[in-house]
């Protein structure tokens, strides 16, 4: 904040990603001297960052903003001339080590690995734009990731994890989509334990502000939900082809990390670290070829789906 001239002074804000400008209003301060500025600003996509921007340029000195229900609505129409974008996850990082294997190995050295290998694998392939919320030992908060995924307008998210168990012979690989309602009691302590991630890392956890009010947000909400089960049922198919996977392997519980509005979002649990067994296989890039095949399989099937005549 400074001073530029007499009477006129600047502001200058910030911020890590892309924002729209929500609501602006001064008000005259009732109890004591001078006025207050109010300003709410809104994470959003590099798309709608660039039409405020513009909007802003084209009608210079005031500020000008897009209404709420636009800003979801206008997504479909951008869905036929741009690339599938694939926003990848991997879980945990920084001061966050997620779970721990029986021979060290930390939950957030393999979810890199396995997110590396598999954006490397998708990039030799057309028509993908795959962004990573992480490429190297960093803390985000799960909230972050989402912002991510929305700020690319993602049309697939994947959570890319392992995960731990106190009984050491439980194995193999779940996907889960998100649900108030846990399918079963192992996923909703998996929920609680992946949810813990901020907590480590010191953040202070606040309830989500959802904007549930929204009825069009609650469809849109629907919808996408619609295609994350689609694409977990597509990749639950493809990987029990490939590697081991645990009873039920589709599963669903309140992943916070799977709550984008209007991002198909699954989170993959590519095995238990508390097993021997699925610690080495973890560990070998071999056994991590094979499911990235089949996680790639997937995601054409869905991306076809997609972009082709839906159903
Ligand atoms: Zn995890």
């Amino acid at each position: 904040h400074g001073q530029l001239g007499l009477g006129t002074s600047r502001l200058i804000v910030s911020s890590d990603g892309p924002f729209v400008v929500d609501h602006i209003e001064v008000t005259e301060n009732a109890d004591s001297q001078g006025h207050r500025l109010v300003v709410d600003l809104l994470a959003a996509s590099d798309r709608e960052f660039e039409a405020a921007l513009a909007d802003q340029i084209a009608t210079t000195g005031s500020t000008q903003t897009t209404p709420k229900t636009d800003r979801l609505a206008g997504r479909e129409a951008s869905h036929e001339d741009r690339p599938f974008v694939i926003v990848l996850d991997p879980g945990h990082g920084g001061i966050d080590g997620g779970a721990a294997g029986t021979r060290g190995t930390q939950e957030k050295t393999i979810t890199l690995a396995f997110a590396l290998e598999l954006r490397a694998a998708l990039q030799q392939i057309e028509g993908y734009s795959i962004q990573l919320t992480r490429d190297r030992d960093l803390f985000l908060t799960l909230d972050e990731r989402v912002r991510i995924a929305r700020q690319h307008e993602a049309d697939l998210f994947i959570s890319i994890h392992a995960d731990s168990y106190r009984q050491s012979g439980v194995r193999g690989a779940t996907v889960y989509t998100v649900s108030d309602r846990p399918s079963d009691a192992e996923s909703a302590a998996t929920a609680i334990r992946e949810n813990l991630s901020d907590a480590i890392a010191g953040i202070e956890i606040e309830e989500s502000k959802d904007d549930v009010a929204d009825i069009l947000v609650d469809l849109v909400r629907r919808e996408t939900q619609r295609f994350s089960m689609r694409f977990a049922r597509t990749l639950v198919g493809q990987l029990s082809q490939q590697i081991d996977l645990i009873n039920n392997p589709h599963r669903f519980a309140g992943f916070k990390v799977l709550r984008a509005p209007d991002v198909p979002s699954v989170l993959l649990e590519l095995g238990y670290l508390s097993n021997p067994k699925d610690e080495e296989l973890l560990r070998d890039a071999e056994w991590r070829a094979g499911a990235i095949d089949s996680v790639i399989t997937a995601i054409e099937a869905f991306s076809r789906g997609r972009n082709g005549a839906g159903g």
